[in-house]
């Protein structure tokens, strides 16, 4: 069984496709969908502002190295180009958490190492789970309380937009 929680971004291309391709391509697994924010990139690379969503997902067919290659699969699918890092693409699927699971594998890391410094993340993810919690450097904190750590430009450079990702059934 493995339920995780997954940050989903684009600033290519048709963004608010390329994160519906990921409700899509997840199906029955998608528990829940935030509202979609706009986001300003991070890294200092001039592009596009982001789209970002926060998904929670289950399924007891896959475990977190599953949820890794599933998201990475939905990337290539995306026609994902990594060229510069931190600069612009077409979708990227990360995972936030995997159950309970910490992992310091560089190929996957978890909870993500970024993830409670990123507003991004943060403001869907309360979204659609007011009581999370995050382990950050060992020490488990409700995401509430991260998100306020926060310097105010890095929550204020997180917009809701009225744009919404919909499952469809099928
Ligand atoms: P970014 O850090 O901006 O998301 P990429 O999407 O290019 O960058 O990811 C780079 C690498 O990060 C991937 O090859 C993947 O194996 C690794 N990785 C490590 N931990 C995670 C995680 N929790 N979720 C997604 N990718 C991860
Ligand atoms: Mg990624």
């Amino acid at each position: 069984m493995s339920r995780a929680v997954l940050s989903i971004g684009s600033n290519v291309g048709d963004s608010l496709a390329h994160l519906q391709s990921v409700v899509d391509g997840l199906g029955d697994r998608v528990l829940a969908i935030s509202p979609v924010y706009a986001t300003a990139p991070w890294g200092g690379v001039e592009q596009q502002d982001f789209l970002n969503a926060v998904l929670v997902v289950d399924d007891p067919a896959l475990d977190c190295f599953g949820w890794l290659r599933r998201g990475q699969q939905l990337e290539a699918e995306a026609d994902r180009v990594r060229s510069v890092r931190w600069g612009p693409r077409t979708l990227d699927v990360d995972i936030v958490t995997c159950d309970q699971v910490r992992s310091d594998d560089p190929e996957l890391t978890l909870p993500h190492p970024r993830a409670h410094e990123r507003a991004f993340v943060l403001v869907p993810w309360l979204d659609v789970e007011p009581d999370a919690m995050l382990p950050v450097e060992g020490k488990v904190t409700r995401v509430e309380t991260l998100l306020a750590a926060l310097d105010e430009d890095e929550r204020a450079g997180v917009r809701r937009t009225q744009l919404a990702l919909k499952r469809r059934s099928g």
